[in-house]
């Protein structure tokens, strides 16, 4: 996590900056009430007049956005409209349900206390009051926020530009028709979307075939453009594995390659030179384990350069009760994919990293550690995926 780093700030548009990360605090000017107004529609009056029985003169109207000099008096009530201000002199409103209009007059069916049904200036926030901390994140609650300031922009991380790169002499392109031997290929969408699903907006795709000269062109040209590149595939210690040795030759460092989680153990991660200083992340081509180390060591990586604090980088994990016994026999934490509902989580689909029916039949990972048996029953940290 301490390679890569959020990248530079900017200033965008508000709707612009869902899902980012805030990158400085941002403080009330504006506060919420803005001012005394009323909660209900009814009679703005003075309490000590509002006893069930009496008799009142309504001798104005308050409404939403609108602004009069009208003044509640004793013995008299102002009616008012929900989110209008508070007239002067009165100090509750009484609800229209609880009063009989008569022409100019009402009559009160129950008494309100001081202060009843009014919204009172900065009871939500106050002006001065922090309403962000950098590092948060943008949710749509958190625009409105914003537009409740007034304000239309917003300061933010840059978005990284991101490639996911397929390698594959096997793939098509969905849409085109298969021929024997050949897949889909399913990753780059699934990438993609991940990628969205994490705020990334910037996203080029590009396919190359298992050759050495055509790994090393596209990645060249893709590492020029972005801050960080998902390759897919070729990662591995097969000969037609190019990734490796196409990195080595544009002078991109490996950080590390393999990792000791199952599945996944192909992961590469590098960074190359150059201004942008793009992070690489070599993925392996079966579906799952691309899944998987996304979840693990992607995303995290691509929250930080969003502006995520570094404790805010990863999953959201959750309790859960485990129905069925799990034991992991290897040598490697296992990320056992399965199903959370209602607090239980159980296995679900095939467990193999090719499986990807079985995948899309899940909503949650969870660690087993190598050697380790879980008993049905037992309480775990499931992450959310
Ligand atoms: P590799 O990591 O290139 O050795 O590929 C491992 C397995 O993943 C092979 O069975 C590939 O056919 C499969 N695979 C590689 N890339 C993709 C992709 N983009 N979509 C679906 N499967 C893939
Ligand atoms: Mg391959």
């Amino acid at each position: 996590m301490g390679r890569v780093a959020p990248l530079p700030r900017e200033c965008v548009p508000l709707l612009a900056a869902q899902h980012r990360h805030a990158a400085s605090a941002v403080v009330a000017t504006v506060a919420l009430p803005g001012f005394d107004n009323s909660q209900v529609d009814g009679y703005a009056l003075r309490s000590g007049d509002a006893v069930a029985g009496a008799h009142l003169s309504v001798v104005a109207e308050y409404a939403a956005g609108g602004s009069s000099n009208a003044e509640v008096t004793p013995g008299s009530a102002i009616r008012i409209f929900t989110g209008a201000p508070i007239p002067l002199g009165a100090d509750a409103v009484i609800m229209q349900e609880d009063v009989r209009r008569d022409g100019e007059h009402i009559r009160l069916n129950a008494g309100v206390e001081a202060g009843e049904n009014i919204r009172r200036t900065g009871s939500d926030l106050c002006r001065g009051q922090r309403l962000l901390n950098a590092g948060d994140r943008i949710s749509a609650v958190t625009l409105g926020l914003l537009a409740s300031q007034g304000l239309t922009e917003v300061q933010v991380h840059r978005n990284p530009a991101v490639a996911v790169v397929s390698t594959g002499d096997e793939l098509v392109a969905p849409g085109g028709s298969l021929l024997p031997g050949q897949i889909y290929n399913s990753n780059a969408v699934m990438l993609r979307a991940l990628l969205s699903d994490a705020g990334v907006t910037q996203i080029e795709t590009a396919h190359c075939r298992d050759d050495l000269d055509e790994t090393i062109a596209t990645l060249r040209r893709v590492l020029h453009e972005c801050d960080a590149v998902l390759i897919s595939g070729g990662v591995s210690v097969g000969e037609r594995d190019f990734v490796k040795p196409a990195l080595q030759a544009l002078g991109v460092e490996t950080e590390f390659w393999r990792v000791n989680i199952k599945p996944g153990k192909p992961f590469l991660f590098g960074a190359a030179g150059g201004d942008r200083r793009a992070s690489v992340f070599g993925l392996p081509g079966n579906p799952v384990s691309s899944f998987v180390t996304y979840h693990r060591l992607v995303r995290p990586a691509l929250m930080r350069m969003l502006g995520a604090p570094v404790d805010r980088c990863g999953a959201d994990d959750v309790r859960a009760e485990l129905v069925e016994k799990i034991v992991n026999d290897g040598g490697r934490p296992h990320f056992v994919r399965g199903r959370l509902l209602h607090g239980k989580f159980s296995p679900a689909g095939l467990q193999q990293s090719h499986a990807l029916f079985g995948l899309s039949q899940c909503n949650a990972l969870l660690r087993v550690e190598a050697g380790q048996t879980l008993l049905p029953g037992s309480q775990c940290l499931v992450s959310l995926v």
